[in-house]
């Protein structure tokens, strides 16, 4: 069993049916052409002399290109290393170096930016951008071109590395996920089996395929459960009821600040949402609010899960319509296992916040080169996550904060999250996040970042008042300030440490 094996029975089941489109060139690839470009690209990294284990960086935006290589790279025997082409010089150079990196795939504009780099890094690259913009991948697709050579990568199995994935590194330092062939195809199962995704689906991907949420969610998932996949190359608010529409998208995996973003924007046709089944969201807690707002705009159920990098994504989700999604609450496990604990360790009644703690097939193998990580996130066979929550009596999980998170003002120790979902039922926010920061007095305070929709204004009394109402009086922000611009991760996650920065290094 291994992502290879899986590429090649799709490739061969589902000749002639259409996997992946690229709205922007036009494009639409069968399951059989995107076979034969990952077994040529696999060809062309064998002859460069690529080994099993080899750990190989994809420096790519989302297109053809990036879908051929992720599985290209894997069905060669080789590690992938997804790297966010957004980073700075430095940033790459460092993450480069802590893969142990020597082979490095760009396209096109990436190749250019990085040209420089690449060149004093101890790195072989390959480009795979074309003159005149073509796509290597839609050339190896094309049938008529490419290395056809009977060579074959080493035996893969499942407990062969697949992904080398760097955390976005909302927490601290970003820490290299290992995750082997077996992961995620465990994962791309739960999936499947958590939306009921089947080969009549069409899915788009508009997160970036360098996270988690993209590359497994709306790549691997989707060749598992043989759908179709309409892969622009990155989220435009403009543009996207022109792709659901166009393609009859069924189901998209969000992150919930493009849920805000969305309601910005004008509401499409009815018909247009006639063909969405639900519209997944992920990655970062989905403020009740957007939630409720989203539903009854769009009308289609707003689907939210939870997981992280080191369990290839999905830990729990809430059930499809007719089942009872809860508001608030991720969902139940599927496949997973999911406990609730103390500090000690030991599983708390339900209703009572602990940290959540998880075993199943998609759980990671560790942190690359990091065993103080690896061993202090690892106990007894459960992966501690770090987050806080707590399981109802039906068993739903409710994620309440993260430990790194917290806020203690003077002793009063609360999740950020709180103020948040406060701040998105005033209709005016289209994004929002507490912080705390650094007080004299308290030892921290907590500061309320707000940014409007457009063509609004709120004022800072008004916000502090409307909090007054439902939060403790330490728990309201000492200062409301609003920002055209959030920090935002990778998935598009608000980026709380970047915000802190900001306020230190401009309101103190
Ligand atoms: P780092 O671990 O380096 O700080 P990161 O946390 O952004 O980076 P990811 O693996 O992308 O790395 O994110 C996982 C985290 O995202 C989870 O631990 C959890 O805190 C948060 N998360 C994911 N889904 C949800 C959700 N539905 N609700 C609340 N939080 C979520």
């Amino acid at each position: 069993a291994s992502v290879k094996e899986l590429v090649i029975t799709r490739g061969t089941q589902y000749r002639g049916k259409i996997f992946l489109s690229s709205p922007e060139d036009g494009v639409d690839l069968t399951y059989d052409a995107y076979l034969l470009a990952v077994r040529r690209l696999e060809k062309a990294l064998l002859a460069l002399g690529m080994r099993k284990g080899e750990r190989v960086a994809l420096l790519m935006a989302n297109g053809l290109n990036y879908a051929v290589t992720f599985t290209g790279v894997m069905a060669s025997g080789g590690v992938v290393v997804p790297i966010n082409p957004h980073l700075k010089p430095a940033e790459v150079t460092r993450l480069l170096g802590d893969a142990g990196t020597s082979l490095v795939l760009t396209d096109d504009g990436w190749y250019r930016v990085f040209y420089p780099l690449l060149k004093v890094l101890p790195v072989r690259r390959l480009d795979l951008g074309l003159p005149g913009g073509r796509l290597l991948a839609l050339e190896m697709a094309s049938g008529s071109k490419g290395d056809d050579r009977a060579v074959e990568a080493s035996p893969l199995g499942r407990n062969d590395l697949a992904l080398l994935l760097y955390t976005s590194g909302t927490t601290g330092k970003p820490k290299g996920v290992m995750l082997t062939h077996g992961n995620l195809l465990a994962e791309a199962r739960y999936i499947q089996d958590g939306h009921r995704l089947t080969p009549e689906d069409t899915a788009l991907c508009i997160l970036p395929l360098y996270h988690i949420n993209g590359e497994v969610v709306t790549l691997i998932t989707p060749i598992f459960s043989g759908g179709r996949v309409v892969m622009p190359h990155k989220f435009r608010a403009s543009r996207f009821w022109d792709w659901v529409r166009n393609y009859r998208v069924t189901w998209f995996s969000a992150v919930p600040t493009i849920l805000s973003i969305l309601l910005s924007h004008p509401l499409p046709d009815r018909s247009v949402l006639s063909s969405l089944r639900f519209a997944r969201s992920a990655s970062a807690p989905l403020p009740v609010a957007v939630l409720r707002e989203f539903e009854a705009r769009f009308a289609v159920p707003v689907i939210e899960a939870y997981g992280l990098s080191e369990t290839a994504s999905q830990i729990t989700t809430n059930p499809l319509p007719p089942a009872v999604r809860k508001p608030g609450s991720v969902g139940l496990p599927v496949g997973n296992q999911v406990r609730v604990v103390n500090e000690n360790g030991e599983t708390v009644p339900a209703g009572v916040t602990g940290e959540v703690i998880v075993r199943g097939e998609n759980v990671c193998r560790g942190y690359f080169h990091n065993e103080e990580a690896t061993a202090a996130s690892f106990k007894g066979g459960w992966f501690y996550t770090g987050d806080l929550g707590y399981l109802d009596a039906d068993g739903y999980l409710f994620l309440t904060g993260r430990r790194k998170e917290l806020i203690n003002r003077g002793g009063e120790k609360f999740s950020p999250r709180e103020i948040d979902e406060i701040l998105y039922r005033l209709p005016e926010v289209e994004l929002a996040a507490a912080v705390g920061v650094p007080d004299p007095l308290y030892g921290e305070d907590v500061v309320a970042f707000i940014q409007l929709r457009p063509g609004k204004s709120l004022a800072e009394d008004r916000v502090i008042s409307f909090l007054r109402d439902y939060l403790a009086d330490f728990k309201v922000p000492r200062e409301v300030i609003f920002i055209r611009d959030f920090p935002r991760g990778p998935s598009g996650k608000i980026q709380r440490l970047k915000l802190v920065d900001l306020y230190l290094k401009k309101f103190q």
